[in-house]
């Protein structure tokens, strides 16, 4: 069976150039950074060498790239670093109500330990409008955190705005990059940002490893403690053959950036198009231009996701419904109740993004099983009026 993988938001292959590099750091060249010796000096010169890449990819300056072990520590790291390290300053943050839990989540910590949180509404396309955040600004507020782009929906944020709006106002600024990174240009000037989180394993490098960037002078500090590992920001052995992964693959997929989104984002608009004249009662959800070029979400009225994702997954394609951590689950995304998505309607999601290697047979093939699944699911929903 024809097996199509469009599940790219969830995870990504390691690139087999990027696993070649990173393998010779799990073999041969295995020191430890902090070693004096030979072993030691040739990993902490790669992995140098891979901070010199991230920086050089993201518009920062070296000592401004901290290696974690993912998004979400990169998360909680900013958020929880930045507002600890500002608490005399004031205990007020502003989120928006689309972001990961990563970040939802730690804010919702911080509350609980007495700091006062906004989450802003969005608009019908996944949006924070500039106006709610200027709004929301006490003088309390000590950090804005808003994503770049969304992971269900892939609508993309009015960064470099709100990051101006953050710098006039001395509100220290973070923005969650994980899905726009190696999708669209992430430059931390032109967004003006003081902390901005990437993921490995969403363009091609393995899991567990991911980078805080942090601009110099920022008031910030750890919260773990050990040893004095990317210079105490982030104690703990370096991931080395993972710091070498990401770095590839930053300058991987920042090689042919511009090629790679038009031809994505011609795949995806076929994929739409294929879609709409194929299904009846479906919706398009997300921005229809201020979005990212590799990710559609639709919603499809009398259906489950979670039945078309096993029926889809029967056919050998791989999507998802709403975000990887909350499938499995029957709660409906909170980014699509955000939105303002019926909660029987937004039962009904499907995500499906696209990668490297999506061809325009993957497309046929996924028009050519979905109409007859469609059809038996509807067929024996409880969902249609009959
Ligand atoms: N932020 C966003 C927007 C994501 O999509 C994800 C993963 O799905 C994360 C954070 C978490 O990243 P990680 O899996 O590296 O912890």
């Amino acid at each position: 069976m024809k097996k199509v993988y469009f599940d790219h938001s969830a995870t990504t292959p390691v690139h087999p150039v990027v696993a070649e590099e990173m393998i010779r750091y799990v073999t041969e060249n295995f020191g430890n950074p902090s070693s004096i010796h030979f072993f030691g000096r040739e990993a902490r010169r790669a992995v140098e060498e891979a901070r010199e890449k991230v920086a050089r990819g993201i518009g920062a300056k070296p000592e401004e790239i901290f290696f974690t072990s993912g998004g979400t520590e990169s998360d909680n790291m900013a958020i929880k670093g930045a507002v600890y390290a500002n608490r005399r300053k004031g205990n007020h943050i502003i989120t928006s109500a689309v972001e990961h839990h990563a970040v939802l989540d730690t804010c919702k910590a911080l509350q609980e330990e007495g700091f006062t949180l906004t989450i802003l509404p969005v608009d019908r396309y996944g949006m924070v409008r500039l106006e709610d955040v200027a709004e929301a600004i006490t003088e309390q507020t000590v950090l804005i955190s808003i994503m770049h782009a969304n992971n269900e929906v892939g609508t993309i944020q009015p960064i470099s705005e709100i990051g101006k709006l953050a710098r006039e106002k001395g509100i220290l600024f973070h923005t969650d990059a994980v899905q726009s990174m190696g999708k669209i240009p992430v430059d931390v000037d032109d967004l003006q940002v003081d902390f901005l989180t990437i993921s490995g394993h969403k363009f091609y490098a393995p899991k567990g490893i991911g980078v805080l960037y942090i601009r110099k002078g920022t008031k910030w500090q750890p919260i773990s403690h050990g040893g004095g590992q990317e210079r105490k920001h982030r104690p703990g052995t370096e991931n080395v053959p993972g710091i070498i992964a990401l770095g590839k693959a930053v300058e991987l997929v920042l090689s042919d950036l511009s090629e790679e989104s038009q031809r994505l984002a011609a795949l995806r608009d076929k994929l739409v198009q294929g879609v709409m004249d194929r299904i009846p009662h479906v919706y398009l959800n997300g921005h229809p231009t201020r979005r990212l070029p590799n990710l559609v979400n639709f919603t499809f009225e009398f259906v489950e996701g979670e039945s078309l994702l096993y029926s889809l997954d029967m056919k050998g394609v791989a999507a998802s419904s709403g975000s990887a951590c909350t499938a499995g689950s029957m709660e409906p995304s909170h980014v699509l109740l955000a939105m303002g998505i019926p909660v029987e309607i937004a039962r009904g999601s499907l995500r499906l993004t696209l990668g490297r290697d999506n061809n325009n047979e993957d497309v046929d093939y996924f028009l050519d099983v979905l109409p007859p699944i469609m059809d038996r699911l509807r067929s024996i929903s409880p969902l249609v009026k009959k």
